[in-house]
């Protein structure tokens, strides 16, 4: 069996009485699969999540930080922050992160470096928007954003970073990327460490609308490691159905 990474991104969403039963199930989920689980939440349910996951095997984290240690940065957190957590865990480089709040290739580059440098493994996301895929610039687009996110950092860094493909027009769209999209910009990824930076074996994810019911023709594909999972990782009952995916090697 192939031993996926599946991992939820709460973003916006849930609150401290959802959470409560949430992790509590999450937790027993956890417990019955060889899959490594986890899952990231709104900062201020970082506390929560410490105390509701520390000794459970659920990997948890943030959807975002700053690369600054502190100072007059009104509403950001560092990784100095999280780590006072025990975050396992931190997304980087969203595309809501890139789309809505403007963050640049260089912005996360930076966030990457300290993020590892702080011991904590970084979800590094990229892809494409749908004009761009439309564009025939996919692939030109998705190099660019991981050649710039990890400008400086030397192999082992980057054996660290979980990565994950979201194409933008599949995310939250109920469109999800077909098997052989993922595949092959996953496949293509995989190469473009290879070459540039003799990585070997890196894990990367698919992520954009992930679901119970496609979980397994997605997952099964030889160069995906496992998904990130927005939308369907807010209900238990499928989150759990899509951690129980069983898939060969
Ligand atoms: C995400 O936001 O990382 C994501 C994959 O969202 P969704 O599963 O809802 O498309």
């Amino acid at each position: 069996m192939k031993k996926l990474y599946l991992i939820g991104n709460m973003k916006m969403n849930m609150n401290y009485a959802d959470l409560e039963p949430y992790f509590a199930n999450l937790t027993q989920v956890a417990e019955n699969t060889s899959n490594v689980v986890g899952v990231c939440v709104p900062s201020v349910y970082l506390d929560f999540a410490k105390y509701s996951l520390e000794n459970s095997k659920v990997l948890f984290g943030a959807q975002n930080m700053y690369h600054e240690d502190k100072g007059a940065y009104t509403g950001e957190i560092s990784a100095h922050m999280l780590n006072d957590f025990s975050c396992d865990l931190v997304i980087l480089g969203h595309s809501e992160r890139r789309n809505i709040f403007h963050e640049s290739d260089e912005d996360i580059n930076l966030k990457v470096k300290k993020a590892l440098a702080e011991g904590l493994t970084p979800i590094l996301c990229f892809g494409e928007v749908k004009e761009e895929r439309e564009g025939g610039m996919a692939f030109s687009v998705v190099e660019r954003q991981l050649m710039n996110g990890l400008n400086g950092l030397d192999t082992d860094e980057i054996n660290r970073i979980i990565f994950a493909y979201e194409p933008v027009w599949a995310i939250g769209t109920g469109l999800s990327a077909t098997p052989d999209q993922a595949e092959e910009m996953i496949a293509f990824t995989k190469r473009l460490l290879h070459e540039n930076f003799e990585c070997h074996d890196n894990i990367v994810l698919y992520g954009g609308s992930l679901k119970a019911s496609n979980a397994n023709e997605i997952l099964s594909k030889p160069s995906i490691d496992g998904g990130l999972i927005g939308g369907a990782c807010l209900k238990i009952d499928e989150f759990e159905q899509i951690i129980n995916t069983k898939v060969d090697e």
